[in-house]
């Protein structure tokens, strides 16, 4: 286990003023590969638990969340520096892949214009969303492989796109166990995820189809199954065999266990 620190700061809605049109015709479009972590901040409003096969399942509303960009994943990932290069007084910045003389003579820039040293940060925002989650996954491959799997099954079965819910890995200190939230970003909750727990076995089914017929029959994951271009923070953790195999093993009944009461700070 290694743990970094980094400040961070919140984002906020804006009103950007229209300036030209964006357009899709530049020659290079670079779209930047985040690393966002997430934790839960101890409050919700309750909801229901049920066993799926061996593992927890629960649904609750009103999950408090901070989701947090730490930066580039290709950095995130080798255990590089975090956060982006941006100045906290005039609020400009660079890319955190650009080169080192290039951060070093924008460091010193701003150092000595703006009377600040230029630290990385990172940007948060605190949500509150209702989540189902995967509890205690046993790593991150069954998480993710098994979630990303029921969300584009659920997006056949249920009249949603795949981006209207949002996969967010919690993980605990010190344990390989990982809990998957599978969470609805629209404010004030969309109810596609009531429908989800209430169709369960047909979401079983269309994801274990997803997994089960890859058209290249691939040994973890390709863009014919579970790769797409929006979920490529988490592609290595992705392996559609992991899910197949899991399905069924838990089949498609989800069966209630008790209510989980609401937990307030
Ligand atoms: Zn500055
Ligand atoms: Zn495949």
């Amino acid at each position: 286990m290694g743990a970094q620190t980094i400040p961070a700061v919140p984002i906020c809605d804006v009103s950007l003023p229209h300036n030209s049109m964006i357009s899709d015709d530049e020659d290079y479009r670079f779209q930047l590969s985040v690393a966002v972590y997430g934790y839960e901040q101890h409050q919700h409003g309750g909801g229901k638990q049920y066993l799926w096969g061996d593992r927890v399942v629960s649904h609750r509303t009103g999950v408090r969340l901070r989701l947090v960009n730490v930066g580039a994943h290709s950095q995130a990932r080798t255990g590089g520096r975090l956060g982006y290069p941006i100045c906290l007084v005039c609020g400009q910045s660079r890319s955190p892949l650009a080169s080192q003389a290039d951060l070093q003579a924008f460091e010193t820039d701003h150092r000595q214009r703006c009377g600040r040293v230029v630290e990385p940060v990172g940007f948060y925002a605190d949500i509150t969303a209702d989540a189902v989650s995967l509890e205690n996954a046993v790593d991150r491959q069954e998480a993710y492989s098994v979630m990303e799997a029921l969300r584009m099954g659920a997006s056949e079965v249920l009249d949603m796109e795949i981006e209207d819910l949002q996969l967010l890995a919690v993980p605990q200190a010190g344990v390989r166990q990982v809990n998957l939230l599978l969470y609805d970003p629209m404010p004030g909750g969309s109810g596609i995820l009531d429908q989800m727990i209430a169709r369960w076995p047909e979401v079983v089914v269309a994801a274990q189809r997803i997994v089960e017929e890859c058209p290249s029959q691939c040994q973890s994951a390709c863009v014919d199954c579970l790769l797409h271009f929006r979920n490529s923070y988490y592609h290595r953790r992705l392996n559609r065999l992991t899910a197949l195999d899991r399905f069924d093993s838990w089949h498609g009944t989800l069966m209630f266990t008790h209510d989980i009461p609401s937990r307030l700070p």
